[in-house]
């Protein structure tokens, strides 16, 4: 039975300012949430951002109301709790995953079992790659060569401001970092269907071995295009936020791969429905982040481990944040490790 639900709100600073195709941050603010059952508790973390259309105050907001709703009511049922925070209000995806990892992190260390064995996972780590923001060709190659001696194996760069200068910086990151150093691509919207089709010519013959959500959300026609067009295959992101965007995207052929994050999916019970969909269509995914501190990276780290059809790992945003306060994760010779401790495996501010 679960006895109380709190929650916390941290603004950090990034390392430096973070550009996409869509703005900038400088700062991050995460939400971590805990959820207290008898003598065990689990904690959970929200990031807001534009792409679920949530602010730290929608967040919170949203989250004084889940108590009147989940206390008293039983931990072990995660669709029934669902169902519990869908009645507070649609969307609010990022808020619902805090409170959904809450419960995983509990119901795993409950069963004294790391997340990613709770869940029917095989392996504890795996490869991530590093993002690396929209800036000057000589900026991008500078931070290449910087994460790539820190032990990045793969990194992502992100485009979709200028279409000439993006192939040139990618083309100059390659040049510098050589061909064992896997390169991603996320234009996060950026280009027109012509210039991604273009683009992707481009890419395909620096190697580069995925192009993430070229063209607007909106425009699954555009993203067809590209992907029956493009060499490169093409990953889904801002385009599927639910089970129900899966579906459509893996039913139509719309994309060759998706991005599952757990703040578009409200957490791990959809993203084993979107993982699944996108499965039985001979996708693979990836699971990737927003500005998250520890908690919630550890979270998409035990999904992703948990399931062989999840081929590729984006979690890095804690890499750039200043004094996270949660702790725990490891990186090795590329790989993002999981703590040796049940649940989560995550020590935050609010464990005492
Ligand atoms: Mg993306």
């Amino acid at each position: 039975m679960i006895d109380s639900v709190e929650f916390r709100t941290f603004v950090n600073k990034r390392t430096s300012t973070f550009t996409i195709a869509t703005g900038s941050s400088s700062s991050e603010e995460n939400v971590i949430v805990k959820v207290v059952s008898g003598d065990e508790f689990g904690v959970g973390n929200a990031n807001p951002t534009d792409v679920t259309k949530e602010t730290v105050k929608s967040i919170e907001d949203f989250l004084s109301w889940v108590p009147k709703k989940i206390v008293g009511t039983d931990e072990n049922e995660p669709e029934k709790l669902h169902q519990r925070l869908d009645s507070i209000a649609e969307g609010n995806t990022a808020a619902k995953a805090a409170v959904d990892i809450a419960i995983f992190d509990l119901l795993a260390k409950r069963c004294k079992q790391p997340l990613w064995k709770f869940l029917g996972g095989e392996r504890d780590k795996m490869l991530t790659d590093m993002t690396i923001g929209i800036a000057s060709k000589e900026v991008t190659v500078e931070r290449a060569i910087k994460h790539t001696r820190s032990g990045f194996r793969a990194l992502k760069i992100k485009v979709g401001l200028d279409l000439a200068e993006d192939i040139k910086r990618v083309a100059a990151v390659r040049d510098a970092v050589g061909e064992r150093v896997e390169l991603r691509v996320d234009a996060n919207q950026g280009y027109s269907v012509d210039q991604a089709i273009k683009f992707c010519e481009e890419m395909h013959a620096l190697g580069v071995v995925v192009v993430e959500q070229p063209v607007k959300a909106e425009d699954y026609k555009g993203l067809k295009k590209v992907t029956e067009a493009s060499d490169v295959p093409i990953m889904a992101d801002e385009c599927v936020k639910s089970v129900f965007d899966a579906r459509k995207v893996a039913r139509e052929g719309i994309a060759d791969m998706i991005n599952i994050k757990l703040m578009k999916s409200a957490g791990i019970c959809d993203a084993i429905m979107i993982n699944r969909f996108a499965e039985a269509a001979d996708m693979k995914t990836m699971v990737g982040c927003m500005g998250e501190i520890q908690v919630s990276i550890a979270a998409g780290l035990h999904f992703a481990l948990s399931s062989n059809n999840v081929a590729f790992a984006d979690l890095d945003s804690h890499f750039n944040i200043v004094d996270d306060p949660s702790s725990g994760l490891q990186f090795e010779d590329g790989y993002l490790i999981t703590p040796k401790r049940p649940g989560l495996g995550i020590k935050t501010p609010l464990d005492d």
